[in-house]
């Protein structure tokens, strides 16, 4: 096998995957509703050779792009959804809304998606070259910001037969995951009730926005007796209005509620909802719910992510420019104190090994050229994604490559105006290609398959997937 072939056959079009990801960040669309960005990615990959089914667990803007036949079968994920609020001019180091409250790439998924495309391709043109059999299957997953689609993908059994799912993330430094993730519930509690002149004729209302500071009440007590892993959020979607004389008729909340496993979320939702129950109860009201999305803990496959490793040590790190560490920066005299102080302490956490005088060499650094040790870790991640349901079907890796200088915050203005630039293009290349990379020591080595299988069954435990969304609730409704 010649990696050197792969890396030079995804170079070859990198032009074309770097564009995709430029016209993606422009779309800049969210949730479920990524019409352009789905369309962009599948007449790229169409135009392949791969075949398109569109529409996949009933999510019209999910797909699924195959090549091949036969096993190995490897699955590329792909996403390519942004978030409100971020809009924000290309390259620009200085907060700059292209339109006021618009959307913006501020995860930086308009890459994962152009990036994971690359690598599927890049494999596919290597396979085809070499004659070589096996499937390559790019996964369309919409909504991961909010709307977990791979959940749904996973619950319809979309991942089941690969024998790996490999995904990356634009990040701040180049690693590759080793944490499990929390289980997640995202569901909207709302409380009906009657309205009426708050100061004239209160005995006739009754407050929803009442029951709903109740069930914050009874939920903030709660916190004490849940696992001390546990983690309750909310916030106020609707407050019933503005004005205090009169008796707020209705009132909504977003819950999030996440536990290393899915069952203690689910053990911590049903006394969430008796809570709600009660808050409904006290203040005469009624209460419904609503499921938003869910998504399962990430199940960590280190035999993959040793290989995926090794592969991004072959390839070494990304050479950074004069220009680029300029532009790098540029953008990191913009961040606050907050971040500025996240860069000593992220690095002491990916670097535990290294010296003082490495770590402070690095936290000089504008953007990472080094690679994160592989530690394998009882760590969980304090934070949710869907490619925890995919965990659960197949074993699955997943690599971060440096695309953003350090300090940059997720979900920032910052983050998204850097998402056009060369950094973002050399750090999603860079990604396809250790995709490549693994996706070829999955088709080629039968061995390699087998311990990942080995892995993934030990970490079941016996257990099998079961999708934390219900059977009854409906993506993008
Ligand atoms: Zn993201």
């Amino acid at each position: 096998m010649s990696k050197q072939r792969i890396a030079e056959l995804i170079d070859k079009k990198a032009a074309v995957f770097t564009a995709l990801n430029d016209k993606i960040w422009e779309y800049a669309e969210l949730r479920f509703g990524l019409k352009q960005s789905a369309d962009a990615l599948c007449a790229a990959l169409e135009g392949e050779g791969f075949r398109i089914e569109r529409g996949a667990a009933g999510m019209a803007h999910a797909f699924i792009a195959t090549w091949g036949t036969g096993a190995p079968a490897i699955g590329i994920l792909g996403e390519y959804d942004a978030l409100p609020g971020l809009s924000q001019h290309a390259g620009v180091p200085e907060k700059k809304p292209v339109s006021v409250g618009g959307n913006g790439h501020g995860c930086g998924h308009s890459a994962l998606g152009a990036g994971s495309a690359a690598a599927a391709v890049g494999i596919k043109d290597y396979l085809q070259e070499k004659g070589l059999a096996g499937t390559v299957k790019y996964y369309g997953c919409p909504a991961e910001e909010s709307g977990s689609g791979k959940a749904y993908l996973a619950r319809a059994g979309l991942f089941t037969g690969l024998d790996a799912a490999l995904t990356w993330h634009p990040m701040m430094e180049n690693s590759v995951w080793t944490m499990s993730s929390l289980a997640n519930y995202q569901i909207f509690f709302s409380f009906k009730g009657r309205s009426a002149h708050a100061a004239a004729a209160p005995e006739n209302g009754r407050s929803a926005l009442d029951a709903a500071e109740l069930m914050s009440v009874g939920v903030n007590y709660l916190r004490e007796h849940i696992i001390q892993e546990g983690r309750i959020h909310y916030a106020y979607t609707d407050v019933g209005g503005g004005m205090p004389n009169v008796v707020q008729a209705s009132s909504e909340l977003l819950y999030f509620i996440r536990a290393p496993k899915p069952s203690q979320v689910q053990s911590i939702f049903e006394r969430v909802v008796d809570i709600a129950k009660g808050a409904a109860l006290m203040s005469g009201t009624t209460m419904s719910l609503r499921w938003d999305s869910a998504a399962a803990n990430y199940l960590v496959n280190n035999t993959l992510g040793r290989a995926m490793h090794a592969n991004m040590n072959a390839l070494g790190p990304p050479a950074w420019t004069e220009d680029e560490l300029a532009f790098a920066r540029s953008f990191q005299a913009t961040l606050d104190e907050g971040a500025r102080a996240s860069i000593p302490a992220a690095l002491a956490r990916y670097f535990p090994d290294a010296d003082r005088a490495a770590l402070e060499a690095m936290a000089a650094k504008p953007i990472l050229d080094d690679i994160v040790p592989y530690k394998e870790t009882d760590r969980v991640l304090p934070g949710s994604t869907d490619v925890g349901d995919v965990s659960w079907q197949v074993p699955t890796a997943q690599v971060f490559t440096a695309c953003y200088p350090q300090g940059t915050v997720s979900h920032s203005w910052q983050l998204t105006a850097c998402g056009k630039s060369s950094l973002v293009h050399k750090g999603l290349i860079q990604a396809a290609k250790i995709i490549a990379f693994t996706a070829a020591d999955i088709l080629e080595n039968p061995s390699l398959v087998a311990a990942t299988q080995t892995e993934y069954q030990q970490r079941l435990a016996g257990e099998s997937y079961c999708c934390p969304i219900p059977s009854e609730v409906n993506p993008e409704e």
